[in-house]
């Protein structure tokens, strides 16, 4: 049993002590602390300005330049450049320490869980990253810091350098399908674990929600840490309602030695 003074929080810590095999996902949640702000959350960014989900939409993306601009001045300065990984970041590398961690899969396009120290081998981002682009037609991949070059030099809407194509970063947008190795990975792993920890995601956007479920079909545990509410809490063993980075370290912090 876990010494934490929360009932919740050491029920929690002590299934992960006594679980094997571990899989997480983690939402934006996660890194709101190192000053990157959600979408969904009270402060987020589509809270606060519901249009802007429809740069996240490959269709409007593909389909309207002015939408592409935007997009360009928004990546252009994003709090991800500047973001550094925080205690829940650190917490989830102490869980990979403690050599329980079968996958750490993460909707978050800000590479943060691997600048923390996570394995690259492990993190799975579900919805790619921001830290390369894309191209649309031809799928050349090049680092974000080539098309941020130009855009700083004067392009408002860089294309493809090597076809003309529609250069977007590698993340994935709403019509977008996911990596389909990228989806085999984040379908095994829950069905592969004794616990799963869902940790800063509203559990709002499928296929990485879906993950609860086929972790709870398979007989896992699921522990759910989250600010607010979220839509399987009622299929958790244990939701603890609160901040990542208070929780997550008292979580893991008996697993290591
Ligand atoms: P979301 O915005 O839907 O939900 C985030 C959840 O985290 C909310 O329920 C919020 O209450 C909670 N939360 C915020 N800060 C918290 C904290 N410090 N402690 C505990 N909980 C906290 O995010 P999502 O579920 O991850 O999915 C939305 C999509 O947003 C994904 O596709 C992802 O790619 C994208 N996204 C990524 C980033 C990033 O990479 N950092 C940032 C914004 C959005």
């Amino acid at each position: 049993m876990s010494a934490d003074e929360d009932p919740d929080i050491a029920r929690a810590a002590d299934l992960l002590g006594r679980a094997e095999r571990v899989t997480v996902l983690t939402g934006a949640g996660v890194s709101t602390d190192s000053g990157i702000p959600d979408f969904r959350g009270p402060q987020g960014v589509w809270t606060r300005n519901p249009a802007a989900e429809r740069l996240s939409t490959l269709q409007a993306y593909v389909e309207d330049p002015e939408v592409r601009r935007e997009a360009w001045r928004q990546r252009a300065v994003h709090p991800i450049w500047d973001a550094r990984p925080g205690a829940a970041h650190a917490a989830l590398v102490d869980l990979e320490r403690s050599g329980r961690l079968v996958a750490l899969l993460t909707q978050n396009i800000d590479e943060l869980h691997q600048a923390a120290g996570s394995s690259p081998d492990l993190v799975v981002e579900l919805h790619g990253t921001m830290h390369h682009t894309q191209c649309l037609s031809c799928g050349a991949r090049a680092p974000m810091g080539e098309a941020l070059a130009r855009v700083a030099a004067g392009e408002d809407d860089p294309p493809c350098p090597r076809c003309g194509g529609v250069l977007k970063s590698a993340t994935i947008s709403f019509g977008q399908a996911l990596d389909a190795g990228v989806l085999m990975r984040a379908r095994r792993a829950p069905v592969d674990a004794d616990v799963l920890l869902a940790a800063g995601t509203s559990l709002g956007v499928h296929p990485a929600a879906g993950v609860v479920d086929l972790a709870a079909a398979a007989g896992a545990a699921v522990v759910i840490v989250n600010a607010e509410p979220t839509p399987y809490d009622d299929v958790a063993t244990v939701v603890l309602r609160g901040g990542v980075s208070g929780i997550l370290p008292r979580l893991v912090r008996d697993l290591t030695g």
